[in-house]
């Protein structure tokens, strides 16, 4: 563990090998497959909020166009919000959820 707070340096589409890839500023690269990216879509609406259980779980199954990432747009100096091929675009995935994500936090 570690409390340096790291900051993607670069990030970039892949369609080809439908990945999701970040440089980060201590010289890391990590990749994330877009249906796992989005079956980990934090917003209420997918992982739920209170008592309210979320639409997306281990057990969903995504078509691909809900599995296409389109874009990805900063959102403060702390994470990145994707969107998707249906538009969804209310997951804020924070630099440090990434980063956990891929064993480097
Ligand atoms: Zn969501």
């Amino acid at each position: 563990m570690s409390d340096v707070f790291h900051r993607p340096r670069d990030w970039a589409i892949r369609p080809e090998r439908r990945l999701f890839e970040v440089t980060w500023d201590d010289g890391n690269v990590t990749e994330y497959g877009w249906e796992d990216m989005r079956r980990a879509c934090p917003c209420a609406f997918c992982s739920g909020e209170g008592s309210y259980k979320g639409m997306v779980n281990a057990d969903t199954k995504f078509n691909e166009t809900q599995i296409t990432l389109k874009e990805v747009h900063p959102v403060g100096r702390y994470g990145l919000t994707p969107v998707w091929g249906d538009d969804h675009d209310t997951g804020i995935y924070t630099f440090k959820m990434l980063r956990r994500a891929a064993g480097l936090e």
